[in-house]
């Protein structure tokens, strides 16, 4: 029997088995890796504590570390702003949602963002292993960090997209 060999996202560069699950119809991720990631959102769908403290976060950093390909620019930005109104301006998580659907009306002004050349260590493979238990928020909450860090030469684009809340 010979094993899949892993095969690097298209987006994130996790390695992972190839996979005939639908990917997501933008989102710049392998079938494999946006699958791995349905395991994480099943976590926090079924948690209300979880949805409540890091859905809005752990989804606005896997999106923002799936950009390029068919991923639109304004999908790209919006969850970008949603880093932003996290981590640097410690909006609530129960505002971000109503937060991104104003700021998805917004014109982004000049070239689209850069995508980073790298990313950390944390990957959706780590959000998997930790999906559920009461490691969950502390993964997400160091991969999000990670993923905005990565993402630090737009940070300033970002800010004044987001502008004054
Ligand atoms: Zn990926």
């Amino acid at each position: 029997m010979t094993r899949a060999v892993p095969v690097p996202c298209t987006g994130c560069g996790a390695p992972l088995p190839p996979s005939d699950a639908p990917g997501h119809r933008y989102v710049n991720a392998s079938p494999a890796c946006w699958e791995r990631y349905g395991l994480v959102l099943a976590a926090e769908y079924s948690d209300p504590v979880l949805f409540g403290t890091c859905h809005e976060l752990s989804v606005d950093a896997y999106i923002a570390q799936h950009p390029g390909g068919a991923h639109p620019t304004r999908s790209v930005v919006v969850h970008l702003a949603g880093l932003h109104l996290a981590l640097d301006r410690e909006v609530a998580p129960a505002r971000i949602p109503a937060e991104r659907a104003r700021l998805v009306q917004r014109v982004w002004d000049g070239p689209d963002p850069h995508p980073p050349v790298a990313w950390g260590p944390l990957t959706v493979l780590d959000l998997v292993a930790a999906a559920g238990t009461d490691r969950h928020d502390a993964v997400v909450r160091a991969y999000a960090t990670e993923v905005w860090h990565a993402w630090a030469h737009e940070h300033a684009r970002v800010a004044a997209f987001v502008g004054r809340l």
